[in-house]
């Protein structure tokens, strides 16, 4: 049986292209970054290759850029260096977030709270997902740290007004962190256009390696590292550099830099299409998230009286890898934190799903997934108890 692959938020293939820049440093060009001779400067050009080609696509200076091994520690190093940092110089303990964030936010702020002294503020959502630049701006004070707004979500595909809540965190002198890791793939990502302190990067969302991700800090941010040991990465992240996925990552940036708008194009009417067509043939469904500021691959639903994670079994049985929001949710038998802060009552909220397309979706892949969709919602309905 063929299997579909409409699951391109939780994870993408690494492109051939990236696959064929990375190769070589596994083994020809293996040297430690760090080493004074031939082969640690040649890893050390890599590296540093990579980082400028980063910095070029963010608009920032190379020295801004830390690698690190994922999205979520580029999340984890923001939130808990700017928190340590900014309580030392100002003594601020007040971190401003939303139960929208990934869990690579949201579990830092409440871990901050719970074993660190700091306390969080629920910015509130509107009923598409939406941080509002009013909801930040109410919720400031002189002893915020720092806020924690992502620039598009992973659940629900919205994506949240940065640039406006940076204007205000800025006139207010208050340090701001996005979560771009869903953004990077079709966004743009220039982080002074943004107005941006920090922004956090994961490779394995637009066609690079997992297992690779980087944090813009502006110069001058004050940050404590949360990894300590060796000088690297500034100080800022100890640890030999990956050097091969790094190069990997830096690749796969720069080719979704170049190639955004012809993705975006390619992918936004089969996801319209497929949005409509659900919402014309499926009684009891609803889009989740915000009509038009989404992502442009990502369409997420819920159906009432259905249970997500059987709807996703039956879907894999025919064929179609889709999610319930978050690939690291799946299991769980209550609703998504985001499905809740939306307001959706748990009659409708347990009937999530989400389908994201990417490279390998066609418009036979969407029409294939309209034809069964019906049928496996109505025979999930009949087994809702
Ligand atoms: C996937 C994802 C992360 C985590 O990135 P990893 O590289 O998988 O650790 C964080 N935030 C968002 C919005 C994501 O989609």
């Amino acid at each position: 049986m063929h299997k579909i692959y409409l699951d391109y938020a939780a994870t993408t293939p690494v492109d051939q292209r990236v696959l064929d820049v990375m190769l070589p440093f596994f083994k020809q060009a293996f040297g430690n970054p760090s080493s004074i001779h031939h082969y640690g400067q040649q890893a050390e050009a890599a590296v540093e290759n990579a980082r400028e080609t980063v910095a070029g696509v963010l608009g920032c200076g190379a020295d801004e850029i830390i690698f690190t091994s994922c999205g979520s520690e580029s999340d984890n190093l923001a939130l808990r260096g700017a928190a340590l940092a900014m309580r030392q110089k100002k003594g601020a303990t007040w971190i401003l977030t939303s139960h929208g964030e990934h869990h690579a936010v949201s579990k830092t702020a409440e871990q901050l709270e719970k074993f660190h002294g700091f306390q969080v503020e629920w910015l509130a959502m509107d009923e598409h997902g939406m941080v509002t630049p009013d909801v930040v701006e109410q919720a400031l004070c002189d002893d915020s740290a720092l806020v924690s707004v992502m620039y598009a979500n992973n659940e629900i595909g919205t994506i949240n007004p940065i640039r406006e809540i940076a204007a205000i965190c800025r006139r207010k002198g208050v340090l701001l962190h996005t979560d771009a890791v869903q953004a990077a793939a079709y966004l743009p990502v220039n982080v002074n256009e943004l107005g941006v302190d920090l922004l956090s990067l994961g490779g394995h969302k637009f066609y690079g390696p997992k297992g690779v991700g980087a944090l813009y800090v502006r110069k001058g941010t004050p940050l404590i590292p949360s990894q300590t040991g060796g000088g690297q990465e500034f100080g800022l992240r100890a640890g030999t550099q990956n050097v091969p996925y790094i190069v990997g990552f830096a690749e796969a940036l720069h080719l979704a830099y170049i190639e955004r708008e012809a993705r975006a194009a390619a992918l936004r009417p089969l996801r319209d299409h497929l949005i409509g067509a659900v919402l014309e043939n499926i009684p009891a469904a609803r889009l989740t998230g915000h009509p038009s500021m989404r992502l442009p691959q990502h369409a997420s639903f819920v159906f009432q009286g259905v249970d997500g994670n059987l709807l996703l079994a039956l879907l894999d049985a025919a064929g179609f890898a889709c999610s319930s929001g978050s690939a690291c949710k799946t299991g769980s038998p209550e609703p998504s934190e985001v499905m809740t802060a939306l307001g959706l009552e748990r009659e409708w909220g347990l009937g999530s799903l989400r389908i994201t397309l990417g490279s390998g979706s066609t418009p036979a892949h969407i029409d294939d997934f309209l034809h069964t969709l019906p049928n496996l919602v109505t025979q999930a309905r009949s087994l809702h108890a």
